[in-house]
């Protein structure tokens, strides 16, 4: 029997109402901070994943799902969603726009991770990207619309997380003061951060191994090392985000998985959770478009994993509205009476209310079963005998009482129980 690919998942019905409520609530806070729907195609060149990644980051190196093309191409699954975004704010001249432009999105990615609860192959993200300006004020603004995001979820547990990194001037300076201090500690490290010492050095920070946590707490700070610029960028934005009442830590050991972020990094993490802790992780990539072949130009972001906020409101026992369940359940019994629903089905289902049809010759009984496990509050019953007398039997299925209707009566009825909330 086929099965979903490792790390994938089928989004069931019992879940699709959460899948809702989470990407609603990003559509209306979208809204709320003027931001703008973009979508890109769920493939793209692979080059604008491994350029913007750069050498030496997880998703460059090992994680992209690549193929080539019946016509040569090679194409990578989309891999993360702020490449694509300034791929098409180039290609549709958004530049030339009002600065900034701002854009959210709701979509798939694809890593080869090794998959664990809230990790995954094929995972879902929202994403917000405010391009075309180097205010810090966007900095603050985007952390507090990623915090309103989660209140807005009814999720408030959670810590945000900050630091700067830096730009092409300074932090070249301060990773060369990292990887002397490392150099020193090499045969302590774990496998993977000896490889991060040769590749990604900033990586050598966010290492989850206790030992290396410690070789990392005592590592020299990036803040002693920002230029003057960039530490007067982290200054306002701290100033920022107070006047915006926003709380937030300083976390020097904070860096960010793609290289092509810059100055502001955060992260939002869960306090308490027994899943994966990070569930918004965004900052600013100054460098990114002129990387892509724009002109440079400015932007800061953050995306947020839609499988980590559905298992943090599972965990934290937050109620969904379950999806509606259709208002009648059309049971019939016998040749005549199946023509009568097949014919009524369709004056309901034009007139707006949502019902299921039963199909075969089953019998009341089961139909009736059908109807429960379905949910529905009504079910119609048409026999051959009210047909006769151009009835049906309408049956309240939670108070399991029955009412003889006229067939000709029936839309009315169940559009007055719909009014009236009796569904
Ligand atoms: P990133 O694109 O790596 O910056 O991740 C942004 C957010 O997406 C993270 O904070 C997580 O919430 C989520 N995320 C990243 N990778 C995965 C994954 N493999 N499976 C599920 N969620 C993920």
């Amino acid at each position: 029997m086929y099965k979903a690919p490792r790390g994938t998942f089928d989004i069931l019905p019992e879940d699709q109402e959460y899948w809702k409520y989470v990407t609603d609530s990003a559509i209306s806070v979208g809204q709320l901070y003027g931001y703008q729907p973009l979508e890109t195609p769920i493939f793209e060149d692979a080059q604008l994943f491994s350029r913007s990644a750069a050498e030496g980051t997880d998703v460059a190196d090992k994680e992209m799902y690549i193929f080539t093309d019946r016509g040569g191409q090679k194409l990578a699954l989309k891999a993360e969603g702020t490449a694509p975004i300034c791929r098409a704010y180039l290609e549709h001249g958004m530049f030339n726009l009002p600065q900034p432009v701002k854009l959210y999105y709701i979509t798939s990615f694809f890593r080869y991770e090794r998959p664990q609860a809230g990790r995954y192959r094929q995972h879902h993200q929202c994403g917000f990207e405010s391009i075309g300006d180097a205010d810090p004020l966007l900095d603050a603004e985007v952390i507090d619309l990623s915090q309103r995001f989660l209140y807005s979820l009814g999720i408030t547990e959670f810590s945000t997380q900050l630091n700067s990194i830096g730009c092409q001037l300074c932090q070249p300076i301060y990773i060369k003061a990292l990887i002397e201090y490392y150099s020193q500690h090499e045969t302590e490290l774990c496998p993977d951060c000896k490889v991060r010492l040769l590749k990604n050095p900033l990586r050598l920070l966010d290492c989850k191994k206790r030992i290396c946590q410690k070789i990392a707490n005592a590592a020299p700070k990036i803040t002693d090392y920002l230029c003057p610029e960039c530490q007067a960028h982290f200054q306002s934005v701290q100033h920022y985000l107070t006047v915006l009442g926003i709380p937030f830590t300083l976390n020097h050991r904070l860096v960010r998985g793609l290289d092509y972020y810059s100055r502001t990094v955060f992260e939002l993490e869960t306090l308490n959770g027994k899943s994966q802790s990070a569930l918004v992780g965004g900052g600013r990539y100054d460098n990114l478009i002129e990387q892509l072949g724009g002109r440079p130009t400015p932007a800061v972001g953050f995306a947020t994993g839609i499988e980590r906020l559905i298992l943090k409101l599972k965990e934290t026992g937050e109620t969904i509205k379950p999806h509606p369940a259709p208002m009648a359940f059309i049971a019939h019994l016998g040749d005549a009476a199946k023509l009568a629903a097949i014919k009524l089905s369709a004056r309901l289902r034009a007139a707006g209310i949502p019902v299921v049809l039963a199909t075969g010759a089953k019998s009341l009984k089961a139909q009736l079963r059908q109807s429960n496990s379905l949910g529905t509050s009504y079910a119609i019953i048409i026999g051959e005998q009210e047909l006769s007398s151009a009835n049906i039997i309408l049956r309240d299925m939670k108070a399991k009482e029955q009412t003889l209707i006229p067939l000709a009566n029936i839309d009315k009825a169940l559009l007055q129980k719909q009014s009236q909330g009796q569904v």
